[in-house]
């Protein structure tokens, strides 16, 4: 019975490390995204993408969260950007202090975006700050279409969704319409971005959202 005044505590000290992060990343002018998404919804590979297409339009720095391993830091790495890796040792979800202390070790002066990628995960995710402008969650079609429905507590949070791997449309039952209805009953503020990290299709349109939430 002492669950719940448990992680309402949990919640709250989150909370009050989220809003120092907040502050120091509004005097920073730092856009920051906290990126959630199923494991292999493409996460990385939007980040990845991303970072190959936006030439000198954007600073970007990125954190990378996992439950162990540095193998999408590394991946990040290779392109030439500021990255910290965080492993959660079995954690399945990012803190607002575990971004506090990887930021003693990431550069971000003279950045524009910060990335987060937060550990693959569509429930607890939801519910920790972490200092962002925004949470995207990233869904992919072999997922399926009732993602926004299964997950409302998620969905309802975030400020744009990602439809990746829609190039495989024509391989798999998925009704991209019933997706769409599932989020507006969900969300209907934010903005579906429909692309595939594979074929490239839908990337300038989720480029052009990106370089808004950098000018906001
Ligand atoms: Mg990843
Ligand atoms: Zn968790």
């Amino acid at each position: 019975m002492v669950k719940i005044p448990v992680v309402r505590k949990v919640l709250e000290a989150n909370d009050a490390i989220a809003e120092e992060l907040r502050e120091l990343f509004a005097e920073k002018g730092l856009a920051v995204l906290n990126i959630v998404g199923s494991p292999g919804a493409g996460k990385t590979a939007l980040i990845e993408k991303t970072l190959q297409r936006v030439g000198e339009r954007m600073r970007i720095g990125v954190i990378e969260g996992d439950l162990a391993t540095s193998l999408d830091a590394e991946r990040i790495a290779s392109h030439g950007v500021p990255v910290v890796q965080i492993n959660t040792g079995g954690y399945c979800h990012l803190d607002a202090a575990m971004i506090k202390k990887a930021l003693t070790s990431l550069n971000i002066s003279g950045r524009s975006l910060l990335l987060i990628e937060n550990v693959g995960n569509l429930v607890c995710p939801a519910a920790f700050d972490l200092g962002e402008a925004l949470k995207v969650v990233i869904s992919s079609v072999p997922e399926g279409d009732d993602k926004p429905v299964k997950y409302p507590s998620m969905f309802s949070r975030v400020g744009a969704v990602v439809l990746n791997k829609i190039d495989l449309l024509q391989h798999v039952r998925f009704d991209v319409e019933a997706f769409r209805r599932g989020l507006q009953r969900i969300n209907a503020d934010a903005p579906l971005i429909e692309l595939s990290c594979e074929t490239g299709q839908g990337l300038d349109a989720w480029l052009a959202w990106l370089e808004r939430q950098v000018s906001a």
